[in-house]
């Protein structure tokens, strides 16, 4: 007599209602669940312990509102940001000076700013920068003897900001200035340098072609015949990588059509183009 294997199969197998197969089921979906919530999380680049809950319904409603790089970006790259901002709040000691406390809009704003300039790298928050400190307006600094808008300052860990001088510079987004774009350029280019776990990000070779390309333009502005940034690009090259951020995401279609191979050594370098970010 034959017997088909289907057959066999059928006759070998408990029925569906076992209860060893049904506990069988319910270990294997509990594992798929956990490993799946793992692999999303590690390949965001986050830790497991200590993950942050899901962007707030209200945080989510300040970029609405007030971001608008958020805003044009499609559903899933808007996931991904909103899921960046929370990590950066997370993480960083936001410290009030000179005002009573550092409010809801400001951590969302000052982190989606972060991650408006990382957002090409899944895994980078400026780590080395764990304390925020936002003053009202313009600041007093006691160690150069003027007022400051926004400083980086790697030996506090800290970045600096005015509050004023931040919402200015997103209140006009064409004009090339943004005071939070310009010290967030500045403290990435310092993690880049610093021995952690964010070391060395930045591809060497394309950062080579961006000096020497930025070297030119320093000249050019030096002699007064730069037609895209403002002098105080010239001062050295760390002021210059700044103000070319601020121009890079404010007016990139002026900086990609008077100098498109330092705009697209930007690209290559913060691995996203804002003339294509959605
Ligand atoms: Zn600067």
């Amino acid at each position: 007599m034959t017997i088909s294997f289907s057959t066999l199969l059928l006759q070998v197998d408990p029925p569906a209602s076992d209860f060893t197969d049904v506990l069988f089921m319910v270990v294997l979906s509990v594992m798929l669940i956990v490993l799946s919530a793992m692999s999303g999380r590690v390949n965001m680049g986050f830790q497991v312990p200590g993950f942050p809950r899901p962007l707030s319904a209200s945080r989510k409603k300040i970029l609405l509102k007030r971001f608008p790089y958020y805003v044009n970006l499609s559903e899933n790259k808007r996931r991904r940001f909103e899921q960046k901002v929370q990590y950066f709040i997370h993480v960083k000691e936001f410290i009030p000076r000179q005002i009573p406390v550092v409010t809801e809009e400001m951590k969302v704003l000052i982190a989606a700013c972060a991650v408006q300039l990382t957002f090409g790298y899944p895994k980078i928050f400026l780590s080395h920068f764990k304390r925020i400190l936002v003053y009202p307006d313009n600041y007093y600094s006691t160690i150069n003897k003027t007022y400051h808008k926004g400083e980086v300052n790697p030996r506090m860990q800290a970045i600096v900001l005015s509050w004023k001088a931040f919402v200015e510079g997103y209140i006009d987004q064409e004009d090339g200035r943004n005071l939070g774009l310009h010290e967030m350029a500045h403290a990435l280019r310092l993690e880049n340098l610093i021995l952690n776990a964010e070391y060395n990000f930045l591809d060497a070779e394309v950062l080579e072609s961006w000096q020497r390309l930025a070297d030119e333009e320093m000249i050019n502005i030096a002699n007064g015949q730069s037609s895209m940034f403002r002098d105080y690009a010239g001062t050295d090259p760390d002021e210059f990588f700044s103000v070319a951020i601020e121009n890079f995401f404010e007016r990139p279609e002026k900086f990609k059509g008077l100098m498109p191979n330092l705009y697209g050594i930007l690209v290559l370098l913060l691995k996203q183009d804002p003339l294509n970010s959605n």
